[in-house]
């Protein structure tokens, strides 16, 4: 037998015990008398073996272990072990493989650059923290899975090899062999299949599925990444929240052993006035607050503008210098800003600074008391078009305020109101918000045929789930009614033809009876990244691609041979050397 027990599962419990317990040697000690303690590692955790010296065996050598438990001697208990009160004697070892040196020490593998880390990711994966990490994901994907069902959810599965999806990202496609010159994309999302299967009469379908987009990646993104893929017919947003948010808070629940606080709901732009963002990070204050009422009369010329707002850095004007708020000043440039208009407040509550000399006695008393200014406060406030004063004060309020992922508990916001179309492009075309089968809402369907800036203001019945300032997901109301679908395309720019050929199979699907339907995706990794108290997303992944989308560990991309170019009816347009490079 190779195992009756896990090494980290022993205890006074077992004492005199025989067991055997199989593993990697974790460390090893030399103990006079021809002894050496052997930490033996499994999924579980460590146990101390004592074995004779006689045995040659190095860090990482997989071997098997019998022996008998027993307490260990007085003075040797390790209290910051779980199994430090126990050691494993008299042992007969038997080397399973031997292990050369590991190309990184596993103690202290966040010193390592993560290329080599990812190289011999195997040797990583042995790690406490990724073991931990990822044992952790598969509660979560387990914990959906149970919550969805109970909610009559079926789970189907839909192809990888897909026409082209409206994500709006670029897809990843793969060469058709039996068709030349034509391409599977790889799916962005299940959208469009999600939406056959409510015509299909699937009821409620759910995923948890793998999406693909070719987008340059961040901490918190990797090409490809799994979604909880959700769809229900005869349901609209107040039902698919709830579904979500049992899921979500099911998921926690699995993690942490208590379910998470009620969401927060709040419409966009509720959240883009008080947090300038739309996935505000309700952890800590720094609100912004309106101003431009206040400045409705100024003769300060840098206030004579579409929006003021500001944030009160409370005690800022204690803890920042001036070379601080000059590199305030000069990030807030960066985003787009003029300037970055600020005040400190004295230790008489009067206000002061270079602006007050254009400003009325009365508007500094009232931007001090709109801003509720207490000695040592800071102001700092954005003149600008409305929609760039909010996102600039937005991510101001998140550089001088955002606490680490692992601070301040969960807090999950629900932000509704999307608008249906987030910018115009340059050929004067709104560029859809979410995706192109999002549901306006019904009193704004009127505007669809309007200027640009009517249709900036149609709002949709989209909505996005937020948690600690991380967008984990977004859904929507689909359009179930072919003329208001015409008409949202139309406003795209997306003319008859280009719709028939992009969309035509699931415009042909409407024809035949569909059902009001919504549905919703939300990230796995990020989730997991958040329980498990990481900032990147590679941590809770077990195989991952570097930031340049690499895999260091199977050596992918790579270049395939000239016959199999052949075989597609492909062509590289490098030369050899080239190919070669990109190697
Ligand atoms: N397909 C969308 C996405 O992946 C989510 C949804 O609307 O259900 O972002």
């Amino acid at each position: 037998m190779l195992r009756t027990d896990y090494c980290g599962e022993l205890g006074v419990g077992d004492v005199g015990r025989e067991v055997v317990v199989s593993g990697w040697v974790d460390r090893r000690r030399e103990h006079g008398d021809h002894l050496a303690f052997i930490d033996l590692r499994d999924r579980s955790g460590v146990v101390q073996c004592v074995v004779d010296e006689r045995h040659d065996l190095r860090s990482e050598y997989v071997v098997r272990i019998c022996g008998k438990v027993r307490p260990r001697p007085e003075g040797t208990v390790n209290p910051n072990l779980l199994t430090g009160e126990i050691e494993v004697g008299d042992c007969t070892v038997e080397v399973l493989s031997t292990a050369e040196p590991l190309p990184f020490p596993l103690h202290a593998r966040t010193e390592v650059d993560e290329n080599v880390r990812l190289r011999y990711r195997y040797v990583d994966l042995r790690t406490e923290r990724l073991q931990h990490n990822l044992e952790l994901r598969a509660k979560v994907n387990s914990a959906i899975r149970k919550a969805m069902e109970a909610q009559r959810f079926t789970e189907i599965e839909t192809p990888m090899l897909v026409a082209s999806t409206p994500e709006g990202a670029r897809d990843f496609v793969v060469p058709a062999r039996l068709h030349p010159g034509h391409f599977y994309a790889l799916p962005q999302s299940p959208q469009i299949f999600k939406q056959l299967c409510m015509v299909g009469g699937i009821d409620r379908y759910y995923q948890i599925a793998r999406c693909l987009r070719d987008e340059d990646l961040r901490a918190d993104r990797q090409f490809e990444f799994m979604q909880l893929d959700v769809e229900a017919s005869f349901v609209g947003q107040d039902e698919i929240m709830v579904f979500i948010s049992e899921a979500v808070g099911a998921a926690v629940a699995a993690v942490t052993g208590t379910v998470p606080p009620e969401p927060i709901y709040m419409s966009w732009t509720e959240a883009m006035e008080r947090y300038g963002s739309d996935k505000p990070d309700v952890r800590f204050g720094l609100e912004l607050v309106e101003l431009t009422g206040l400045f409705a009369d100024t003769t300060a010329k840098v206030f004579q503008v579409e929006c003021v707002k500001g944030i009160n850095y409370t005690g800022g004007s204690k803890s920042l210098g001036r070379n601080a708020i000059d590199e305030l000043t000069r990030k807030c440039q960066q985003w787009g800003a003029k300037g970055l208009a600020w005040f400190r407040v004295g230790d008489d509550g009067a206000l002061e600074g270079a602006l007050t000399k254009f400003m009325s006695v009365q508007e500094q008393a009232a931007l001090g008391l709109a801003m509720d200014a207490k000695p040592g406060d800071l102001l700092l406030l954005i003149a600008d078009s409305r929609r760039k004063a909010r996102a600039i004060l937005g991510l101001l309020r998140l550089e001088l305020g955002r606490p680490p992922i692992n601070e301040g508990g969960l807090n999950f916001v629900w932000v509704t109101d999307f608008p249906l179309f987030e910018a115009i492009d340059d050929q004067g075309h709104p560029v859809a918000a979410h995706h192109p089968f999002t549901m306006p809402h019904l009193d704004d369907v009127a505007l669809l045929d309007g200027a640009a800036e009517e249709l900036l203001a149609v709002r949709s019945q989209a909505y996005d789930l937020v948690l600690n300032g991380w967008e984990l997901g977004s859904g929507s109301v689909r359009i179930h009614r072919m003329d208001i679908q015409r008409a949202v395309f139309r406003a795209l720019g997306i003319s008859d033809e280009e719709a028939e050929q992009r969309f035509g199979f699931l415009l042909d699907a409407f024809r035949y009876g569909a059902p009001p339907h919504a549905g919703f995706a939300f990230g796995i990794d990020r989730l997991v990244a958040i329980l498990a108290g990481e900032e990147n997303i590679r941590e809770v992944i077990a195989f991952p691609k570097t930031q340049s989308g690499a895999d260091p560990l199977s050596n992918s991309p790579t270049v395939i041979s000239d016959r199999h170019l052949d075989e597609l009816g492909l062509r590289i347009k490098f030369a050899d050397s080239a190919r070669r490079l990109e190697l």
